[in-house]
């Protein structure tokens, strides 16, 4: 059994639709893939529905954007409940100030590159969360780079003067909301450190107080030691295990299946998940001593 639990659509910043994400997993032998764009659910109905006709088992999944002081978290989240409103209300604050970054960093380069804002959104589909790879996409149309990595390498890092941050919750405020929400939250490729800064374990032993249940351990962005220290970090925090392939389409190296999670991480996972209350309710009758 092969279970992919970390995938981007159109619906953000991947380059297949989510039943097309769906597809190439049936193509990559996947028995499980889970659909989770930043920021958005709006692609679960159209994967559920693939995966029903392909007979793929389709996990409804998200990636949270996240700061914690300044620095960038992604947060995993499945099965919660896409209408609770608190949740929604946060996503939909993301999804705002990303459009605004985005809208901020192409008038910044605009004078230099000629890009201009209509170009970026000729690569965003419909009400798509809006990341740096489709500005990435657009540099690429107007032969100002190669490809996203050139892009990533140059205009759009972290380090570029044209770079503007977004607004994002912290995590511990996206765990309690993931979870009163019934959803399951799995930290994110925690020690991917060519990205920028990460987290430390104290920060991650707060995210467990917080409610987080997992960490993404097999993830291309980490080498072997990064690995075998996360590994470490779950046994003594009691977190569960996964891996996966950040797939993105064309849009990044990232091939599904290239990392995978043991079907008894993903039985366990799904356990945790539904309402607060009836978690907090099965936490007491497994856990705590009456009268004690
Ligand atoms: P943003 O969310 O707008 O800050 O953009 C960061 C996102 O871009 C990451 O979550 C990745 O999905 C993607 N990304 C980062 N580096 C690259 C790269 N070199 N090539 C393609 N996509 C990338
Ligand atoms: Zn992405
Ligand atoms: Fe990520
Ligand atoms: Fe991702």
């Amino acid at each position: 059994m092969r279970i992919d639990l970390h995938t981007h659509s159109t619906a953000s910043d991947g380059t297949e639709p989510p039943s097309g994400v769906v597809e190439s997993a049936a193509r990559a032998g996947l028995d499980v893939v889970a659909l989770t764009d930043h920021d958005t659910t709006s692609g679960w109905a159209e994967a559920l529905r693939a995966g029903e006709r392909l007979g793929v088992r389709v996990v409804p999944g998200m990636e949270v954007s996240c700061l914690a002081h300044g620095v960038s978290v992604h947060l995993l989240s499945y099965w919660h409940d896409p209408a609770q409103a608190a949740l929604e209300g946060m996503l939909d604050a993301s999804r705002t100030s990303r459009r605004t970054r985005a809208r901020t960093m192409v008038e910044r380069m605009t004078a230099d590159t000629g890009l201009r804002w209509e170009d970026v959104l000729a690569h965003v589909h419909g009400q798509a969360t809006i990341g740096r790879p489709h500005i990435a996409d657009a540099l690429v149309a107007a032969g100002v780079v190669a490809d996203r990595d050139e892009a990533f390498a140059t205009l759009l890092s972290g380090r570029s003067p044209y770079f503007v941050p977004h607004t994002a919750p912290d995590p511990l405020e996206a765990i309690t909301l993931v979870r009163a929400a019934g959803g399951v939250p799995v930290l994110a490729h925690p020690a991917a450190s060519k990205r920028g800064s990460c987290v430390g374990d104290a920060e991650v032993e707060e995210m467990v107080a917080a409610g987080l249940v997992g960490l993404e351990v097999d993830h291309r962005d980490h080498s072997d030691a990064e690995r075998r220290h996360l590994r470490a970090l779950a046994r003594s925090l009691g977190l569960l295990v996964t891996g996966s392939s950040d797939y993105h389409g064309t849009g990044k190296r990232n091939l599904l299946g290239e990392n995978t999670t043991d079907p008894d991480v993903l039985q366990e996972l799904r356990s945790r998940s539904g309402g607060a209350v009836r978690a907090e309710s099965a936490d007491r009758a497994a856990g705590e001593v009456p009268g004690s």
